[in-house]
């Protein structure tokens, strides 16, 4: 990892984005990374068209956890649900070596996909982000 995005990274594990709780949230879940002992709890605000009004999380874990965290609360926050999943299916293509479409800020986490077992560490914000929308809709994360 290089440069702009290690400041990324950095930046972002040391000062995350949209950390706290929502009260009465639309849907929230909780994920674990037995691996490295990253633990999540990201909560959602739903609007009645399916847009994710708020985003906020909650977490412990290695800086790569929580900056990826931070980097898709913010990515993801004022998105309606279709385009929350279209990123995840970006960044799971992105952190697993495969293609996938320019996704900005959250390109900093592309140098992660050399380490295999800080994979899981990136993509536990997400796959937890996933659990909650699914809960709200239909939402798939089959085949990724
Ligand atoms: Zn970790």
């Amino acid at each position: 990892m290089k440069g702009l995005y290690q400041d990324l990274i950095i930046d972002h594990g040391t000062k995350p984005r949209r950390k706290g709780i929502i009260e009465n949230p639309s849907a929230k879940e909780r994920g674990h990374n037995p691996l490295c002992g990253d633990q999540i709890e990201v909560f959602l605000e739903i609007d009645p068209d399916g847009v994710v009004k708020r985003i906020r999380f909650e977490g412990e874990g290695c800086a790569i956890s929580i900056a990826s965290a931070s980097l898709m609360a913010e990515a993801v926050e004022g998105r309606p649900a279709e385009e929350v999943q279209a990123l995840f299916e970006n960044v799971h293509g992105m952190l697993s070596g495969k293609g996938h479409d320019d996704l900005g800020k959250l390109e900093a986490l592309s140098g992660i996909s050399q380490y295999p077992m800080r994979v899981k560490c990136a993509t536990l914000s997400w796959h937890t982000l996933m659990a909650a929308l699914k809960k709200m809709g239909p939402v798939s994360t089959e085949g990724v």
